[in-house]
């Protein structure tokens, strides 16, 4: 069955004692049945603090990175296997801030699902195109290729376990969003693609979110779209009221 899930990209932001306060609010606001599935995707730093209240709640958390490689002499870098000895579910991969300032390749994205589906953790694999992209027109072609280099290399029970997150990089952070016509329109367009590599069954199960500016006051007609299977937001993240009014708009 597809899930429905809303994810939160807290990106670069929040200091340890904010990051501690947002989790306890959204742990505790979720008590209770959700229309869907609530995952935070804290800085690094926090993701063991973020298990933790995952422990006592319905909160499921995410990682925003990890290494392509298995482990080493790679300063800096986070592997699949310590986000998965901290219970960490989810990884964002290919988001397009990392693809734009830290030059990630459709063959380094690839890697990265890899390893995180060997490790059983699910990715939530960016897509989307940039405006100029748009404005020519090209913006199918180019969330095709993305996906087919970065994806479609699975087989389809590795296929099973990826959540796809359309991003239009000129919705990213600039209040600029996808109108509801759009986001389905790319979004039926990347089920139909699904379907022609995995088939309508594998299709239908796929969970596809829409992120780029998306808010309390557009959630819920982004999500009443029929591929909108949810969200992946930004700055409407970082306010805990604002998010579980997202979480809350089904
Ligand atoms: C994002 O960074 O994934 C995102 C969707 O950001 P925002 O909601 O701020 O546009």
């Amino acid at each position: 069955m597809r899930k429905k899930i809303v994810a939160g990209n807290w990106k670069m932001n929040k200091t340890f004692t904010e990051a501690e306060e947002l989790l306890a609010y959204i742990a505790e606001s979720i008590e209770k049945e959700t229309p869907c599935e609530v995952v935070t995707c804290p800085p690094a730093v926090y993701l063991e603090m973020a298990t933790d209240f995952a422990m006592e709640s319905n909160l499921l958390v995410g990682a925003q990175n990890v290494s392509q490689f298995e482990g080493g002499a790679y300063t800096g870098e986070i592997s699949a296997a310590m986000l998965d000895s901290i219970d960490v579910n989810y990884c964002i991969v290919g988001h397009s801030e990392r693809r734009k300032y830290f030059h990630e390749t459709d063959e380094m994205l690839a890697q990265k699902v890899n390893i995180l589906l060997d490790y059983g953790i699910n990715p939530i694999f960016c897509c989307g195109e940039q405006l100029g992209e748009r404005e020519k027109e090209i913006h199918f072609g180019v969330v095709r290729s993305q996906l087919q280099n970065g994806l479609f290399h699975l087989n389809e029970s590795e296929f099973h376990n990826v959540v796809i997150a359309y991003e239009p990089v000129w919705a990213i952070g600039t209040g600029r969003t996808a109108s509801p016509e759009q986001a389905q329109e790319m979004h039926g367009f990347i089920r139909s693609l699904v379907t022609e590599k995995y088939g309508k069954k594998v299709a239908d199960d796929t969970t596809i979110l829409y992120g780029g500016s998306c808010n309390a006051g557009n959630a819920r007609e982004l999500f009443s779209q029929e591929d909108v299977d949810g969200g992946l937001i930004g700055g409407a993240s970082l306010k805990g009221e604002e998010f579980i009014k997202i979480v809350n708009s089904f």
